[in-house]
């Protein structure tokens, strides 16, 4: 719910306590894909069938980067994963609350001056 009457702290307080939960958090993709072992003679890559595994994708100043990330460690990249998703999405709500509030202070400020 979005007070009209809202400061800048009270928009510091309402992100920090609606992040409090969302730790760790981390921007990427988890995907599922198809990949050589490497290994000489694996029978599965000969076969052409591979293996599956997890890799968390993502690009860091125009640098793409892939890990693997191990399967019993899923589960928890995946929430850090969806926590970045919802922090990300409270930033993009932040920009124009906090824009308001900053006016609503010097709107406030300039009334003080004049009286
Ligand atoms: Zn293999």
């Amino acid at each position: 719910m979005i007070r009209t009457t809202e400061s800048p702290t009270d928009l510091v307080r309402w992100l920090e306590s609606e992040a409090a939960d969302l730790w760790p958090a981390i921007l990427g993709s988890l995907s599922f894909r198809r990949s050589p072992c490497g290994r000489e003679n694996c029978p599965a890559c000969l076969s052409g069938e591979q293996h599956w595994s997890h890799v968390l994708y993502g690009r860091h100043k125009g640098r793409r980067f892939a890990v693997y990330v191990p399967e019993d460690l899923v589960p928890q990249v995946r929430r850090a994963v969806e926590n970045g998703r919802t922090l990300q999405d409270l930033l993009v709500q932040a920009g124009p609350r906090y824009v308001r509030a900053l006016k609503r202070v010097r709107v406030s400020a300039l009334k003080r001056k004049k009286n």
